[in-house]
């Protein structure tokens, strides 16, 4: 996109000398950096710290057993590899004082301490408009002027207030977690009690228990764990880091989560039990947090696959915990597996075996209130001489929000957040002109190793500055579509996943009152990297800018295509697969079929059977898809895709399946003839044929009379919409409805979809010239049975629903016909599927983003039939013209 002037910049103003360039609140793992990158590259920069020291995270929490649950190796600093030689890790997860340590010496080596105000706490940030900048308060009273403002916060440094009533009660001592005694706690001899049971209380509790006289550790929700396995780092690991360091942090930027692990693609319910337990089995003794998770593509998306998971980890606490209502007790089972934050441990389960050590399950005995002298729950009270508060954060917009900041027009971000936060990439927020956050929620912060994202949250901001400086420019702000098409990928990402059903804190949950959304980035840290550097590659594309050289804008969205068809795209190019064009017929029809293996089968319906009927032209196989429920059914014709030259039952099988379930009609899917052997107008015909036997023998079939409706997908949907054409004219048979999936409707390929979707999206438009060459002669092309948007009128034809998608080369010979259809009186429904492409729809179980679509097509096909239930009817009435196929997993 070329760079415009921005349409609502204003005259330019007066620009004060601020007292520094950058104002940046925090001094731990990102402050540090941020001070550290920010002062090479020659801005002025004062850290604002309210505690009397840096490190952050490994400043407050202090508490027994603290440490790192990511491998220390790789939660640490890459940016000088000077320390990465100087420091050695003593163990493969460093505890609280080795990391303050370390953060200290990073400190000291570089000299940060003068440039940071330790034991102050800023209150308030307001954004001068005439003089663009801001204006910084802290509780010291000092009042500080930035050009640029910069949040490195943290997103787990607000601890939640406990929400148990009589917290202020109690007589005895009270410990938090995130604010931990610097002088440690002797529990010796004390009856101690843990609220929570997160991850600090995991890793604190074993070591309570061997100093208290009695513990009870009251929890609300049991949480997944399992052993770190801590100790010497592994010989390995070491070697693959010692022998080239830049490589291995490279490929830690470059993956999903932070950590250098291959990505599998294999799915946890595609191979055998033993296998799948022989998989569980290494992970779980590999002590690794992202290991268990790592193990199949689908546990994070997939319920199914996802259960299994938890049920091996259920079992290894039940073989722990010798006591089975405590083991009962301590097995999640509400969410599933990841979408809490998982927990390593070191002896956590076996405490639970001590005997002077309790459970207490709030969700069957709840606190009732915190009493002088200890806990009352709903049936018990509990005498106690100190309590643990282990319940966590306010994460990720906490301490941003406890900050007044103030952005254009005296907007209140905490106003702006009302419903949620809302960022671009997580870094900058829209009427916050020059405003950044370090891991701010829409990034990936969380979900990865942490200071791999605080690294690459730093190198943006810092080349984004450098960049402005060179330009001119003093002002940054994201405009509000590049923000608004932020908060959308974000969540489509989420959708896909089983994340968003969590009440977890990545989810605001665990704070009363906070708005429900997912708050980090789920897509990875490689693709969030991926689009942070197109955004710089394409001009800053999603930004405005203001400055001596006049305002400009660069609006735009990143990330349009949904995150698991860009995943498959990017599989399918490093596959380095030929293109279907540049092939013979016979190779082509083998490599499709080759493809077609390798995707997921599909749901279980009733029963398959295949049978031949009467073509136009001699015998076709069809195969028929029966709903487990006992019929009769309608039925739906099928004809699958292929560019009326590949494809068969099988090709189309996966979603033949899927019709089956969501539709609970019977499906047969028709094999037509194909071309270049038969050529124009075969195909037609035979799906012609077809659909007059089906009718005709509906009942032998298991069908009902009359309730008969044809879909197709792409020439397969040209195929269908032909044939409800041919069944007008000819007075029958009587179809109930189309569903035409991205269908190829028309010759003209001159369509604007052709042009910008012409190639990268799979079906290519040279694939797609190719498929009409063996089919028909270009004479031949324009009759309607070629082009059905080329018939003379469209009148009096089924209701229809038309599925285009965004990315498709057919996308506007779909929508045209949709819209030529409705012209002439039929209802239709046009359902354009935002960021899918041409093969979407029928990737079931691939494509999960287009779940949502193909439920569409399962309700629209029992609305054809009058059997959709009330609910669903409704829900059919929202006008579908141009909108979006929800994603449903
Ligand atoms: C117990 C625990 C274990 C963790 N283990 C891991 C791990 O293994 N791997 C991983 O990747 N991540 C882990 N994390 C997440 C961890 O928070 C990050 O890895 C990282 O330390 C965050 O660094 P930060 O600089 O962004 O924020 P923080 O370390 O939280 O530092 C933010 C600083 O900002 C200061 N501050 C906040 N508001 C203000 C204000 N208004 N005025 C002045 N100062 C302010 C705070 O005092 C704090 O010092 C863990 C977190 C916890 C709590």
């Amino acid at each position: 996109m070329t760079p415009t002037t921005h349409p609502d910049s204003i005259a330019r103003r007066r620009l004060d000398t601020p007292d520094v360039d950058v104002v940046v609140v925090g001094a731990g793992f990102a402050g540090l950096y941020l001070l550290y990158r920010l002062r090479s590259l020659g801005f002025s920069t004062k850290v604002i710290e309210s505690a009397d020291d840096v490190g952050g995270t490994w400043y407050w929490n202090r508490y027994p057993g603290a440490r790192c649950d990511i491998e220390s190796i790789d939660y640490s600093y890459s940016f000088d590899p000077e320390i990465e030689k100087e420091w050695q890790w003593s163990e493969r997860y460093a505890t609280q004082p080795e990391i303050l340590r370390y953060l200290g010496y990073v400190a000291d080596k570089h000299d940060l301490r003068r440039d940071i105000q330790f034991s102050t706490r800023v209150e308030s940030a307001t954004w001068d408009d005439n003089a663009s900048l801001w204006r910084v308060r802290t509780n010291n009273g000092d009042a500080i002027t930035c050009r640029f403002y910069a949040m490195a916060t943290g997103c787990l440094s607000l601890p939640k207030t406990p929400d148990v009533e009589g917290v202020k009660r109690f007589r005895g001592a009270s410990y938090y977690t995130g604010r931990w005694p610097h002088a440690g706690v002797d529990f010796s001899g004390k009856r101690v009690g843990v609220i929570g049971t997160g991850s600090s209380a995991i890793q604190s509790i074993p070591i309570i228990a061997r100093q208290a006289a009695e513990l009870t550790v009251f929890q609300r929700t049991p949480n997944f764990s399992r052993p770190a396995y801590n100790g010497p780092i592994a010989a390995e690991k070491k070697a693959a880091f010692a022998t080239d360091p830049a490589a291995y942090r490279h490929a830690a930027k470059w993956s999903r989560a932070g950590v250098p692990v291959e990505p599998t693609l294999m799915q946890a319910l595609r191979v055998s039990a033993a296998q799948r337990l022989a998989a569980y089995e290494a992970a779980y003794a590999a002590g690794d947090l992202l290991a268990l998770g790592n193990a199949f593509a689908d546990i994070g998306a997939n319920p199914e696959a996802n259960e299994t998971v938890g049920e091996f980890l259920r079992g290894k606490i039940r073989a722990i915990v010798h006591d089975p209502e405590t083991a009962d007790a301590l097995c999640p089972k509400d969410h599933f597996y990841g979408t809490k934050r998982p927990c390593l441990d070191s002896g956590y389960f076996e405490t639970f075996n001590l005997p002077h050590v309790r459970l207490v399950d709030l969700r069957k005995d709840p606190i009732k209130t915190i009493t002088e002298t200890g806990i009352d729950t709903a049936s018990r009270s509990f005498a106690l001489d100190a309590i643990v508060f282990a319940t966590g954060f306010d994460a990720m917009t906490g301490a941003i929000v406890a900050v007044d900041i103030k952005g254009r027009d005296g907007l209140a971000l905490a106003d702006k957040w009302n419903d949620g936060p809302k960022t671009y990439l997580g870094l900058m927020t829209t009427d916050f002109p020059n405003f950044f956050m370090i891991t701010g929620p829409g990034s990936p912060s969380v979900l990865s190793n942490m200071a791999v994202s605080i690294e690459q949250h730093v190198d943006w901001v810092g080349a984004c500055l450098a960049y402005m400086r060179e330009r001119h420019l003093d002002v940054i702000e994201p405009t509000p579509l590049a923000e608004a098409a932020w908060g959308q990928h974000v969540n489509d990402c989420a959708d896909i996943t089983l994340f968003p059903r969590a009440s977890s804190w990545y989810m605001g949950a665990n704070v009363p009152g906070k708005p429900r959304v997912f708050l980090p980035y789920i897509g990875g840290v490689d693709r969030y990297r991926k689009a942070c550097d197109e955004v710089v590659q394409r001009d800053y594309l999603g930004f405005a800018f203001d400055g001596a050289a006049g305002a400009r804008c660069n609006d735009g969205v990143i990330c349009r295509l949904q995150p698991d068809v860009a995943m498959l795209i990017d599989i399918m190019a490093e596959l380095g697969l030929p293109a279907i064009d540049t092939l013979w017929v016979a190779d082509a029809r083998a490599f499709s079929v080759a493809m077609a293996a390798e995707r997921p089968p599909g749901p279980e319906v009733g029963a398959i059977a295949d049978g031949v009927l009467p073509g136009a032209a001699g015998a076709l196989p069809y195969r028929l898809y029966r709903p487990a429920q006992p019929g009769p059914h309608p039925i739906v014709v099928y004809f699958h895709g292929g560019g009326w030259v590949l494809g068969s039952a099988d090709s189309d099988d996966p979603f033949c399946r899927d019709l089956c379930v969501r539709s609970n009609a019977i499906v047969v899917s028709v094999d037509y003839r194909h071309a270049p052997e038969n050529r124009f107008p075969a195909a037609a015909d035979d799906g012609f044929a077809a659909v007059r036997w089906i009718a005709a023998n509906a009942e032998s079939l298991g069908g009902e009379p009359e309730q008969l409706a044809v879909c197709g997908w792409s020439a397969g949907g040209n195929i269908a919409a032909v044939v409800c054409q041919r069944a007008r004219d000819a007075g029958g048979p009587r179809i109930a409805g189309q569903v035409l999936v991205t269908p190829a409707t028309d010759c003209d390929f001159t369509r604007a979809s052709y042009v910008t979707n012409g190639d990268g999206y799979l079906l290519t438009s040279a694939l797609i010239h190719w498929f009409w060459d063996h089919y028909a002669d270009p004479a031949d092309r324009e009759n309607p049975k070629a082009s059905p948007l080329r018939a003379r009128n469209l009148y009096g034809l089924p209701p229809a629903l038309v599925v285009t998608c965004e990315f498709d080369p057919l996308r506007d010979e779909g929508a045209a016909y949709a819209a030529a259809m409705a012209a002439a009186g039929v209802s239709v429904r046009h359902l354009d599927c935002r960021g899918q492409i041409h093969t979407s729809v029928i990737s079931v179980d691939m494509i999960l983003s287009a779940a949502g679509a193909r439920a569409e097509i399962g309700n629209a096909l029992r609305q054809f039939f009058g059997t959709s239930p009330a609910a669903e009817q409704s829900a059919l009435r929202v006008a579908l013209l141009s909108s979006r196929a929800e994603s449903a997993v």
